[in-house]
């Protein structure tokens, strides 16, 4: 989150019911007006392949990272096929393929779709990771879930299971990894504090509604149990004491691997961010790393008696398992 500020209070949502299924719509209009890219290769079919051979990294790089104002890549010049851009629309909620790009490795080059085009480096705009659970309904787009949330009644009730403070909550494989990092941290000089491990899929709906902070996403690792919000010392950046720490401790926590060899991350750098407590652990088996992979497995989600989710399922403790995350 951005700020230091807890986020203990409980919470529920009145979310107004999503209008008729856009599910079969398709989108030819900008799927034409890509069609002129300079590409050349017309042995490679629909899509200019990305992601899963080092033969493709050139191509893939046409939707890769960001530009030097920090502008996405966006997949302007993938040429999609309708059939492609239906099943990404039907699985994945995505109107416009176009806004699809690959994030870069600060975030495991996820594949992301921004509902508008960031068109500036301070612009904001919101970035949804394909494939992540979240409270967008099936067949809604991003747009669509997106105005129902920012438009929906909020209503603050107790319900204890909406977001955690406990590492317990987190994904059982990653609780003893932060476990044993706090506990390091904390031996190495850090005062530290847990502000928030787990937040249900309408918890962030919530956050995003309510507009606190920078970070407004319907679709986090606060979700999977795979990130941790910390404070350092008081919390307060304008202390240059804390302020020192806290980079400090950013520095530490992404330099210690834990004992399975990966390493928590940090959103942004150290010493600039716009999300200092956050900590996260990803999974390279959730969610995206190009828009191939996100075909395929809609193709398969949305093929009649599939058992495979369009979205990657949570593996959280059992506790938190009857969660209601409409
Ligand atoms: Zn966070």
């Amino acid at each position: 989150m951005g700020g230091a500020s807890p986020e203990r209070e409980s919470v529920t949502i009145s979310l107004s019911s999503a209008p008729g299924s856009d599910l079969g719509r398709t989108i030819i209009a900008s799927v034409a007006l890509a069609a002129t890219v300079a590409c050349g290769d017309s042995t490679l079919g629909n899509f200019h392949r990305a992601g899963s051979g080092s033969t493709d990294s050139l191509l893939a790089a046409g939707y890769e990272g960001v530009d030097s104002r920090g502008i996405p890549h966006y997949a302007t010049s993938v040429d999609f096929s309708s059939d492609d851009a239906r099943v990404l629309r039907a699985a994945y909620g995505i109107e416009d393929p176009h806004r699809l790009y690959v994030s870069d490795s600060t975030e495991e080059g996820l594949l992301k779709y921004d509902t508008q085009v960031k068109r500036c480096f301070t612009c904001y705009v919101n970035s949804y990771r394909v494939g992540y659970v979240s409270v967008r309904r099936p067949g809604e787009s991003w747009e669509e879930a997106e105005r129902r949330v920012k438009g929906s009644n909020r209503t603050f009730a107790p319900y204890a299971n909406l977001t955690s403070s406990s590492l317990n909550d987190l994904d059982p494989d990653v609780a003893p990894l932060a476990k044993v990092m706090l506990d390091d941290a904390r031996r190495a000089g850090f005062r530290l504090r847990v502000l928030a491990t787990w937040r249900s899929p309408l918890r962030e709906a919530f956050l995003m509604a309510e507009g606190a902070g920078r970070t407004h996403t319907l679709t986090s690792n606060h979700s999977y149990g795979r990130a941790l919000d910390i404070v350092v010392d008081d919390g307060n950046l304008r202390r240059p004491r804390t302020r020192s720490d806290w980079i400090s401790f950013r520095r530490w926590v992404t330099s210690h691997p834990t004992v399975t060899g990966e390493s928590f991350r940090i959103l942004g750098h150290a010493d600039s961010t716009w999300d200092w407590p956050h900590v996260e652990l990803p999974s390279p088996k959730i969610g995206f790393r190009s828009v191939d992979e996100a075909v395929a497995r809609g193709r398969e989600c949305l093929s009649a008696g599939s058992a495979v989710p369009c979205n990657f399922q949570p593996h959280l403790p059992a506790s938190l398992n009857h969660q209601t995350v409409r």
